[in-house]
């Protein structure tokens, strides 16, 4: 759909950091409020627009339509913040897309694509996928044709030169993917800064998950800041939110992280979810040390809730592969000698947790000079009975299935005897 918003940290950022950093104290822009009382067209033509047509509204969201322009300026209903909505329904990701934020970093950031690298991440991994189940991806891979028409991430990281109109801009989840940036501005990289680049990215992030300004909120009596009324509260006003200007009456100075921000965005995405352990291997035989005929049985037990499936290696090659209960390998007819025997189980999520044991393979050559009547048979054809163990074969007699069986049972009594 077309027009929607993207959002961004916006001269009132540069304003707060101008403020900062040379004494001279800007106004917060005028956003998207009808209380100037300028014509629809005297007001847009007082929006910032990108070189790609984009207006950017409320500091760092950007709209593409004239409809929902005109919308935005007429609306005069303060409301409650939080979640984007359209229509009554909330602007979000779908329970499959936010596990796949999935992102690349231009490298046309040059020497500062390190520090986004850092900001992006932390504030993921340190923010918001901490408290909600969200999963940004950055994929690396990308990084040499990150432009707005990849469709290999859902968004693309760039640089921009908005000439400090911003410092930042991002977008709504239903922005189309040419829209569907996060824009940062030099200005953002500014050491003297008193925002962290990582919590500009971070407020930045909230807006991609579908957050409006929390200063649009009545309660933050900053008429001036108020932007329209197309959103959901998630939580009580917040005027330290990240998502809050502190020049729009804001109390946070940096805008870091608040318990509302946890609750808000995990009410809209659910709490995290509970972390998933790698899984659980063990062998059930044969023993570790054991000597086994060249035929013996595998038996392991998984335990793990997303297993995906389980390898037997022999001696470092994967052998076999099961991705079903249980988890038992024949082995058949292995070369005589020792054998280094690992289990793999790999959950859905490429975790993997491996267990290994040592084993030899007995020939069972039987001694010439002192053959064992109750030998069970010559599988290996060298002429020779087989033999389980040396003198603890068990008498099962010439029959196939018996013979098997007794193999089973001396395997099971040597074990018992460790
Ligand atoms: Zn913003």
């Amino acid at each position: 759909m077309v027009g929607m918003r993207t959002a961004s940290l916006v001269a009132a950022g540069l304003g707060f950091a101008s403020a900062v950093l040379g004494g001279c104290v800007e106004t917060a822009p005028e956003l998207g409020s009808n209380g100037s009382r300028l014509t629809f067209e005297e007001w847009k033509a007082k929006q910032y627009r990108e070189a790609s047509g984009l207006y950017v509204l409320d500091g760092d969201v950007a709209i593409r339509d004239e409809a929902r322009l005109f919308e935005i300026w007429s609306g005069s209903q303060p409301g409650q913040l939080a979640v984007y909505t359209q229509g009554g329904q909330d602007v979000k990701w779908s329970a499959t897309q936010r596990k796949q934020l999935t992102y690349c970093i231009s490298n046309n950031f040059g020497a500062n694509k390190s520090k986004v690298v850092t900001a992006l991440q932390g504030a993921a991994e340190g923010g918001w996928e901490m408290m909600a189940d969200v999963d940004f991806v950055y994929v690396p891979a990308q990084d040499a044709n990150c432009t707005a028409a990849n469709t290999a991430v859902l968004f693309d990281v760039n640089p921009v030169n908005a000439n400090g109109e911003y410092l930042a801009r991002a977008f709504f989840p239903d922005s189309p993917r040419a829209d569907r940036n996060i824009l940062i501005d030099s200005t953002a990289f500014d050491p003297q800064l008193t925002w962290p680049l990582r919590n500009i990215l971070a407020h930045e992030m909230g807006h991609t998950l579908g957050l409006r300004h929390e200063h649009t909120r009545p309660e933050s009596g900053a008429t001036q800041c108020f932007e329209d009324n197309q959103y959901r509260g998630l939580t009580p006003y917040d005027a330290a939110s990240v998502m809050h200007y502190p020049q729009c009456n804001g109390t946070s100075a940096d805008l870091s992280f608040t318990t509302l921000d946890r609750q808000g965005i995990a009410a809209l995405y659910a709490p995290p979810a509970p972390p998933n352990p790698a899984p659980m291997a063990q062998f059930n035989a044969p023993a570790d040390g054991a000597t086994v005929p060249a035929t013996f049985n595998v038996q392991t037990q998984i335990v793990d809730t997303d297993l995906a499936r389980v390898e037997l290696w022999l001696d470092g090659a994967l052998a076999q592969t099961l991705t079903a209960a249980p988890f038992n390998f024949t082995v058949t007819n292995h070369a005589v000698g020792p054998v280094a025997i690992e289990v793999r189980a790999i959950d859905s999520a490429g975790q993997s947790t491996s267990q290994n044991i040592n084993v030899t393979v007995e020939d069972g050559a039987v001694d010439p000079t002192n053959p064992d009547p109750t030998d069970p048979g010559d599988t290996d054809g060298d002429g020779y009975g087989d033999e389980v163990t040396g003198g603890c074969s068990t008498g099962a007699g010439s029959s196939g299935g018996l013979a098997l069986l007794g193999l089973g049972l001396a395997v099971a009594l040597r074990r018992r005897r460790r």
